[in-house]
């Protein structure tokens, strides 16, 4: 409390204590030479002050000081009762101690109020810190929402863009660009997912950044297949510091980089492809990156699974499940986009309508499973022997129909004549007992002004039982 009054109050009382002593200094002269009576007076009014300076010194020195002051009054008085040798003026000790004694009790209850003010401060200098430490839990939790918050809007876009296309390309493509957009560091981005046939990591989209023009990726290289065998994403900080490789034997097996992320795509507990960004920057990539990517990883496998199931279906839809040619539906589509294409031009297209001679006793004389490999055999050769362009379809049962584009009646009827002799001359193999069937052929061409494909199978159809009638084996033209 006195180290917070202001300085020129404790002038003041030293001021007062110093006046008062020299006081006492000239009541002790003044004894000796000037009358009792205004001398007595004088000794009063200076012994009455005294209490004012005790008041003062407890109030901007504290006890100690006013307890010396009290003193020096004491001795000041004893002083002026010798000199005057007045017992009355003995009455002003118990008036100090009086001033002394409420000095006290003041003291003390100001302490005591002290201490509490000084435990109420304690208690909110507590409560602030406790404050303090709630508000730098909740800025780190605003972090925390605002990271998961701009996460949960990158998995939004990526689940959007991605549900929009069921084409393999088109998703490969989407993942690949939204990798390399949200990650934003890479030099170049790859998608390889796994050929089941080929049992290889094929390419299937890259994007890289402008400078990288000349930068050829086919194939993927050691760190893709890692990360594809162990499923386990993959993160290098600087290829040439990394303990796990060793920079010198690897450099020769892949191409340039410094830092890269990989991670595998994967559905139904199978790794179906990766993910890999890379860059000739070194110390690029943090994990944060890395678990972006994997958010990315895990939707891609999705769409990649779902795109490839819709190409299946649409592949079955369009092809026969025993054969693999197309189904007859889906021939006449590109039989009629085949025709519209060509309207108007010199091009010719024929047709051939094929069908197994005796075929009914093949399956009785060695069972329906035989004649199914059959099936699946002619077919086979159909496609072969039929050209590139040619639509060779399944019919119904095993009558099989080919559209040859670009190809006159007599090239048709050579293809034909080919065909059936070569079928005439394979052998089917069942249980060591060697097979052989015959086709027989129908072969009918658009004349340059009949263009209705109704009336070209009509006319194939024709040539086909005409084939048939004249002893089977054959291939007979409209
Ligand atoms: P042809 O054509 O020479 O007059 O005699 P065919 O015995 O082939 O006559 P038809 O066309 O009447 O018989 C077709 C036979 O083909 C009947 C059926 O058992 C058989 N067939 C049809 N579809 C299948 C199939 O998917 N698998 C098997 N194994 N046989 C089939
Ligand atoms: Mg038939
Ligand atoms: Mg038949």
């Amino acid at each position: 409390m006195n180290s917070k009054k202001p300085h020129i109050l404790k002038i003041g009382a030293l001021s007062l204590l110093i006046i008062c002593t020299l006081l006492l200094l000239v009541t002790y002269l003044g004894a000796l030479h000037i009358d009792n009576n205004a001398y007595r007076n004088l000794i009063s009014l200076i012994l009455f002050s005294f209490n004012i300076i005790i008041l003062l010194t407890w109030l901007y020195f504290g006890m100690t000081a006013s307890l010396i002051c009290l003193t020096i009054a004491s001795m000041f008085m004893s002083l002026a009762v010798a000199v005057s040798r007045d017992p009355f003026l003995n009455w002003h000790l118990v008036i100090f101690c009086l001033v002394m004694l409420i000095s006290y009790y003041n003291d003390k209850k100001n302490s005591v109020i002290r201490g509490l003010q000084v435990a109420e401060l304690e208690d909110i200098e507590k409560d602030i810190n406790t404050l303090s430490d709630e508000y730098q839990q909740h800025q780190l939790q605003a972090l925390a929402l605002k990271k998961s918050f701009s996460r949960f809007n990158i998995l939004k876009e990526v689940t959007e863009s991605l549900s929009s296309s069921l084409s393999l390309a088109e998703v490969a493509n989407l993942i690949v660009k939204n990798s390399f957009n949200i990650i934003g560091k890479a030099d170049a981005c790859m998608l390889f997912l796994v050929d089941e046939k080929k049992h290889k990591l094929i390419l299937a989209s890259i994007r890289k950044n402008s400078e990288l023009k000349d930068l050829k990726v086919e194939e993927a290289d050691l760190f893709d297949r890692r990360v594809l065998r162990k499923k386990q994403p993959l993160i290098i900080q600087d290829i040439r510091k990394d303990y796990r490789f060793d920079y010198e034997t690897i450099k020769k097996q892949t191409r340039e980089f410094r830092s890269l992320i990989c991670t595998p795509l994967i559905s139904k507990d199978r790794s179906i492809g990766v993910i890999r960004l890379d860059t000739m920057k070194p110390e690029v990539f943090i994990s944060e990156d890395l678990r972006i990517l994997n958010i990315i990883a895990d939707l891609g496998a999705v769409a990649v699974g779902n795109a490839k199931l819709f190409e299946r279906t649409e592949e079955l839809a369009i092809t026969d499940g025993l054969t693999n040619c197309y189904v007859q539906r889906y021939m006449r589509q590109l039989a009629r986009e085949e025709i519209k294409n060509t309207a108007g031009s010199e091009n010719k297209m024929s047709f051939l309508m094929i069908d197994i001679d005796y075929f009914k006793k093949y399956n009785d004389d060695y069972g329906h499973i035989a004649g199914d490999i059959v099936l699946k055999g002619v077919a086979r050769m159909f496609m072969r022997l039929a050209g590139p362009k040619a639509i060779v379809s399944r019919y119904g049962g095993e009558e099989f129909a080919i559209v040859l584009p670009d190809t006159n009646k007599k090239e048709a009827v050579r293809i034909a004549e080919e065909i059936r002799r070569k079928v005439g001359e394979r052998v089917f193999y069942l249980r060591r007992q060697k097979t052989k069937v015959t086709i027989s052929v129908g072969v009918a061409a658009f004349a340059r002004d009949t263009r209705d494909l109704e009336q070209l199978i009509d006319d194939a159809d024709k040539a086909l039982y005409e084939a048939k009638k004249s002893g089977r084996n054959k291939v007979c033209a409209f």
